[in-house]
C-alpha cells in the first residue's frame, strides 16, 4: 500500500527508472514521520524483486518472501539509535556491496539517519558513492539535510518527501479516527508520527501536554509533567514545540519582540538543559520556564 502522499515521489522515480536514468545513491530527505522508512522498504523491495514491474515489487517471488520475512541476504539495513554512525558501519556497508549477490543480481542497503554520520565515516562512505557498481543501491533517508557534508549531497539524487496536500493526511488521519485534537494541524505533515502515538496509545498524553503548554502561565504544580517526561523524554521536544507555536501565536497578536525573544531564548535554554536533567531538576526547569513565561506575559 502507497501512502497516498507518497505516490508523487513515487511516480518520480519510477520515470528516472524507466528511463535507466535511476541513480545508485537516492537520498530522502523528509519530517520525521512522513513516511520515508516505508517507501525506501518499498524501493528495496522492489529493486530485489525478481519480477518487479517499474519499481513495484511482485509480493510473490523468492526475493519478495525474503524481504517479507525480513532475511534477504542482499539487503543491508543501517538504523542506529545512538548519537552517531561511525566509520565500521559504513566499511561494512562498501564490503558488503562488493560481493556478488545472491538472488536477482542486486543489493541494497538502507542507511537510516544518514545525518548522523562522522566525518570519518562520511568520508569512508565517498568512495562507494564515486565508484558505484552495477546493480548496487544505496537508499539513505535524512531529517536534517543540511547536517550532511557537500561531498556526500553531491554524489547522491535527492528527492523531498513531504506532505504537499494537507487534506489528503488529514483524510488518512481521520480514517484511522483521528481528527478532533486542537494540535492536530501542527502534526498533519507527519501523519505517520501520530498514527504511531495512536498505536502506543499516547494521543491523551499529548492531548495533555497540548493542555499544559496552554495552561503554563497559570500552573504551579508540574509534577504530572515530570512524569511524562521521565516515561518517554523525545515528549520533550513536542511539549516545546507547543510552547513555540504559542508563543508564535502571541508575536502576531501584538507580543514585543524582545519579549518575545526573551521568551524563545528560554524555550532554547530548557531544551539544552532538559536533556541532561531528570526527576528533580527536571521539576525545577519546568518551574523556571513558567516563572520566565509568566513574566513575559506581564
Ligand atoms: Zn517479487
Amino acid at each position: 500500500m502507497m501512502l497516498p502522499w507518497l505516490e508523487n515521489v513515487h511516480q518520480q522515480l519510477m520515470v528516472s527508472f524507466a528511463s535507466g536514468r535511476f541513480h545508485h545513491a537516492q537520498l530522502f530527505n523528509g519530517l520525521e514521520g512522513v513516511g520515508k522508512q516505508l517507501l525506501v522498504k518499498q524501493l528495496a523491495d522492489a529493486l530485489l524483486c525478481v519480477q518487479a514491474e517499474s519499481l513495484i515489487a511482485c509480493g510473490q517471488c523468492k526475493s519478495c518472501l525474503l524481504n517479507q520475512a525480513d532475511t534477504h541476504p542482499d539487503k543491508r539495513s543501517i538504523r542506529v539509535d545512538g548519537q552517531s554512525i561511525g566509520v565500521d558501519e559504513i566499511r561494512e556497508i562498501s564490503e558488503f556491496m562488493q560481493h556478488s549477490a545472491a538472488q536477482n543480481g542486486n543489493k541494497v542497503v538502507v542507511l537510516q539517519q544518514c545525518h548522523k554520520m562522522t566525518t570519518a565515516a562520511a568520508n569512508a562512505l565517498l568512495k562507494t558513492l564515486e565508484e558505484p557498481s552495477a546493480g548496487r543501491y544505496l537508499l539513505l533517508t535524512t531529517e536534517h539535510v543540511s547536517q550532511l557534508p557537500a561531498t556526500v549531497l553531491s554524489r547522491c539524487a535527492r528527492s523531498d518527501v513531504k506532505v504537499t496536500d494537507t487534506a489528503v493526511a488529514k483524510q488518512w488521519l481521520a480514517n484511522l479516527n483521528i481528527n478532533d485534537y486542537s494540535w492536530l494541524s501542527l502534526f498533519v505533515k507527519q501523519p505517520l508520527l501520530v498514527e504511531k502515538w495512536q498505536a502506543d496509545e499516547q494521543l491523551g498524553t499529548i492531548d495533555l501536554l497540548y493542555k499544559f503548554a496552554t495552561e503554563i502561565k497559570d500552573s504551579h504544580n508540574f509534577s504530572a509533567l515530570v512524569d511524562i517526561f521521565s516515561k518517554d523524554h523525545a515528549l520533550i521536544g513536542i511539549f516545546v514545540l507547543f510552547l513555540t507555536e504559542q508563543l508564535k501565536q502571541q508575536l502576531i497578536a501584538g507580543m514585543d519582540f524582545f519579549v518575545y525573544q526573551k521568551a524563545q531564548q528560554a524555550l532554547t535554554e530548557f531544551i539544552h538543559n532538559s536533556s541532561k536533567v531528570l526527576g528533580l531538576n527536571l521539576s525545577l526547569a519546568i518551574s523556571r520556564l513558567a516563572f520566565t513565561l509568566r513574566e513575559c506575559n506581564k
